[in-house]
C-alpha cells in the first residue's frame, strides 16, 4: 500500500518559487488502474517522479507498505527503485543501437541476476507484451507503439508491484494508443498502475479510478480510499540489489574520474562502460535528477562525442562485467574451459556504423537544430587536424616533435600507443600521457568553465598558447619531457641503460622550476603539415623523419608563443590533477587549413585530380 500524506514539493529557480505540489494526501490500493488527470504543469510528473523514488519532498510523508519513506536509507532507496517500481515514459528512453532483448536485460545488469536468466527473463517479459517474435531488432525498426512495448517489458522484467506511466500514449495515434491501453489495463491485474495522461477517454474505458490534479492539487477522485477499507499493510521481504545504484555510479564518477591514478583500463572503463551502465540504468529507472547533477560534472571530461565511424561499446563493457558476477563464479577443478568474448568483441567491431556527419552539422545550424543546439552546454568541432610542432629541448640543441608527441617514439614504444589508439579510437584522446599539445575549447564560455586564468591573458590571436598547470602550479614531469621543457634524451638514455640492464631503475630527472616571466613569451614552432614533404622526381615524399629537413622547416615555420598560464578549474569532482600542457586558440587550425590550401602540394593535387601525388599513379590503381 502506498499513502502520501499532506506532501508538498517546491522548486526553487533563482528566485522564484514553483510550488508543484501542494499539501496532498491520497492512498492507493495494492492492486489498481489509477489515472491521473489534469492541465499540463499541474505537477503530474512530480507526483510520479516523488511516488517513483526518483524525488524528494520537501515535507509532508509518502509511506509505503506501513514505512514512512522519511528515515529510509540510500539502500532502502535502491532496493524500493529496484524492485518495487518499474517506470513507462512517453519518449520510451530505449537505447536506439541495441537490440530489443537487449534493452530490456539491460534494466538487470546490477542485479545478481545471472547473465542467461537475464536474457531469458528479458525474453519473457517481450512475450508478455506481444514482442516474441522481435527480440532481435532494434527500436529503430519499430514504430512508436512497438517501443512503447518494449519500455513496458523492460518495466515488467523485475516484476515490480508498481508501474508508474507518465504519458505513455502521449506520442502514439489512437488506434496503437488503445493496445498500450489494453496492456497496461492487463498488466494492472496484479499490481498498482498508475498512469498519467492527457485523455480523459482512455481514463475513463481502461482505469478503475481516476484522480484529477489542478495546481498540485487534487480536485476530484473517483474511488478514494473509504475510512476503515481494509489493505493489505505487511512487508515483504525483497532482495537487496548487489551493487547499489548509488554505488556503482560513486564508483564510476567519483573514482574513476580523478584523473589522477588513472591507468588504462579505468580510462576505458570509467569513460565508456561504467558510465554507460550508469546512464543505461539511469534512463531505465529515470533517474533524470542524478543525470542532471552528474551530467554539468562529467561532461566536459566525457562529452557526447560522435565519431564518423560508432561503435558500440556496451555490449562489450558489460561482457567485460559479466566476468565478475555472482552466481557464475566457478573454481579451478582441473579443467580449463573457454568463456565466450569473441562474439561479443567481433560482434560490436561489426556493428560499427557510419555516421553522416557533414548532413547532421548541417542539421545542427538548421532551425530545426536549434533545440538540440540549446540544451548541449557547448557544441565543438573536431577536424582531426595533425599539429606538427616542435621546440628545442632544454640544455641540447636536438628537436623535439612536441605534437605529434614524439617521445613515446623516442622511448620505442609508438606500437603501443598506436595499437591503443586504433582499439580505443576517438576514446585515446581523453586518457592521459599521449598528447600533450590540446585545442582550448571554442566556445569561451566553456573555456571559462573549465580553466582559471592564472598569469598573463588568454590569446588574442592564432599565435598565443596557454601552459595549463595544476592546482599546486606543477606539471608532471612526462609532459614537460614531451614539451622539451625537461631534458629529453636524458630519459631516453636512461630508458634504454634500464632495459639493457645497465641500471636497476629511471633516476627522475633533476627537478625543474621555471618563473612565470620564463614561460610567458615562451616560443614553439608550428610547422604546416605541406611543408614536411619534399618533391622528390615527380612525387611528394614526407620528409618528417629527417633531422635536416625538419630543421629547415622549422627555421621557416611559425612562432607560437605562451602567453598565459592556466589551470582546470575545480569541480565537485575532486581534487584535480591534471598532467599539464599546452593548449592552442582554434583559430590556429584555420590557419593551418589556409597554408594548406596555398601549398604547392595540394594545389599540385587539385590540378591533377586523378593522380596521387605522394605514388605519381592513378587512383585506385593498386599496380
Ligand atoms: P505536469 O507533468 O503536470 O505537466 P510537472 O510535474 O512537470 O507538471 O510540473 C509541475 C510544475 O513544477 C510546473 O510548474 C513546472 O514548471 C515545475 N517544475 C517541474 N520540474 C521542475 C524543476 N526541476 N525545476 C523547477 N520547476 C519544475
Ligand atoms: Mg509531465
Amino acid at each position: 500500500m502506498l499513502r502520501l500524506e499532506h506532501l508538498v514539493k517546491d522548486y526553487y529557480t533563482g528566485d522564484e518559487i514553483v510550488h508543484a505540489i501542494r499539501d496532498l494526501t491520497v492512498t492507493f490500493r495494492d492492486n489498481e488502474f489509477v489515472s491521473i488527470l489534469g492541465p499540463s504543469g499541474c505537477g503530474k510528473t512530480t507526483l510520479l517522479n516523488i511516488i517513483g523514488g526518483l524525488d524528494n519532498y520537501n515535507s509532508g510523508n509518502l509511506v509505503i507498505n506501513g514505512r514512512s519513506t522519511k528515515d529510509y536509507t540510500d539502500k532502502d532507496w535502491d532496493t524500493y527503485r529496484n524492485h518495487r517500481i518499474g517506470f513507462v515514459f512517453q519518449s520510451y528512453n530505449l537505447i536506439m543501437h541495441q537490440t530489443v532483448l537487449q534493452n530490456v536485460a539491460l534494466s538487470m545488469a546490477l542485479t545478481d541476476v545471472p547473465k542467461d536468466e537475464r536474457e531469458k527473463r528479458a525474453a519473457a517479459a517481450l512475450e508478455k507484451v506481444g514482442l516474441k517474435d522481435q527480440l532481435n531488432k532494434k527500436p529503430t525498426q519499430m514504430s512508436g507503439g512497438q517501443m512503447q512495448r518494449v519500455a513496458i517489458a523492460r518495466a515488467l522484467v523485475n516484476d515490480p508491484e508498481i508501474l508508474l506511466a507518465d504519458e505513455p500514449t502521449g506520442a502514439l495515434d489512437s488506434h496503437t494508443s488503445v493496445q498500450i491501453m489494453d496492456l497496461l489495463k492487463e498488466i494492472a491485474k496484479d499490481r498498482l498502475v498508475i498512469m498519467v495522461t492527457h485523455n480523459p477517454e482512455l481514463a475513463q474505458q481502461y482505469s478503475t479510478r481516476i484522480i484529477r490534479l489542478r495546481d498540485g492539487e487534487i480536485v476530484s477522485d473517483s474511488d478514494p480510499v473509504r475510512e476503515g477499507e481494509e489493505l493489505e499493510d505487511e512487508q515483504k521481504p525483497l532482495k537487496k540489489p548487489s551493487m547499489k545504484f548509488g554505488t556503482a555510479l560513486s564508483l564510476s564518477f567519483n573514482n574513476l574520474l580523478t584523473k589522477k591514478g588513472r591507468t588504462l583500463l579505468t580510462a576505458f572503463a570509467g569513460s565508456i562502460g561504467i558510465i554507460g551502465i550508469g546512464l543505461i540504468m539511469s534512463l531505465s529507472s529515470g533517474m533524470q535528477g542524478y543525470i542532471d547533477r552528474v551530467e554539468q560534472d562529467t561532461m566536459t571530461s566525457y562529452p557526447v562525442t560522435i565519431e564518423d565511424n560508432t561503435m558500440d561499446m556496451s555490449v562489450l563493457m558489460s561482457a567485460m562485467m559479466d566476468r565478475d558476477e555472482q552466481g557464475e563464479k566457478k573454481s579451478y577443478d582441473g579443467t580449463v574451459r573457454s568463456r565466450a568474448f569473441a562474439d561479443k568483441l567481433l560482434g560490436s567491431i561489426a556493428d560499427t556504423e557510419k555516421n553522416n556527419l557533414t548532413a547532421f552539422r548541417k542539421y545542427l545550424n538548421s532551425p530545426a537544430g536549434q533545440e538540440l543546439k540549446e540544451t548541449a552546454s557547448a557544441i565543438e568541432y573536431n577536424y582531426g587536424i595533425t599539429m606538427h610542432v616542435y621546440n628545442k629541448q632544454a640544455e641540447g640543441d636536438k628537436l623535439v616533435a612536441v605534437s605529434p608527441n614524439g617521445l613515446m617514439d623516442e622511448l620505442g614504444m609508438s606500437d603501443m600507443i598506436s595499437l591503443r589508439d586504433q582499439f580505443m579510437g576517438g576514446v585515446s584522446s581523453a586518457m592521459p600521457g599521449s598528447e600533450v599539445w590540446m585545442a582550448l575549447p571554442a566556445e569561451s564560455s566553456l573555456r571559462d568553465r573549465e580553466y582559471e586564468l592564472l598569469d598573463g591573458h588568454w590569446p588574442e590571436n592564432e599565435d598565443e598558447v596557454m601552459l595549463e598547470v595544476d592546482d599546486s602550479g606543477e606539471i608532471s614531469d612526462f609532459t614537460l619531457y614531451s614539451l622539451g621543457l625537461m631534458n629529453q634524451s636524458e630519459l631516453v638514455e636512461n630508458y634504454k641503460d634500464l632495459q639493457a640492464e645497465k641500471t636497476e631503475e629511471i633516476t627522475p630527472g633533476k627537478p625543474v622550476a621555471y618563473t612565470k616571466d620564463e614561460l610567458l613569451g615562451m616560443e614553439f614552432t608550428l610547422v604546416p603539415n605541406s611543408a614536411l614533404y619534399k618533391k622528390v622526381g615527380n612525387i611528394w615524399v614526407d620528409e618528417s623523419g629527417d633531422e635536416a629537413f625538419v630543421q629547415e622547416a622549422v627555421t621557416n615555420g611559425r612562432t607560437l608563443k605562451i602567453t598565459g598560464i592556466m589551470k582546470p578549474r575545480e569541480t565537485s569532482l575532486g581534487p584535480v590533477s591534471t598532467m599539464g600542457g599546452v593548449y592552442y586558440d582554434r583559430s590556429l587550425e584555420n590557419w593551418i587549413r589556409t597554408e594548406g590550401k596555398s601549398s604547392k602540394i595540394v594545389k599540385e593535387q587539385e590540378a591533377h585530380q586523378d593522380v596521387n601525388v605522394f605514388t605519381g599513379r592513378k587512383f585506385g590503381d593498386s599496380a
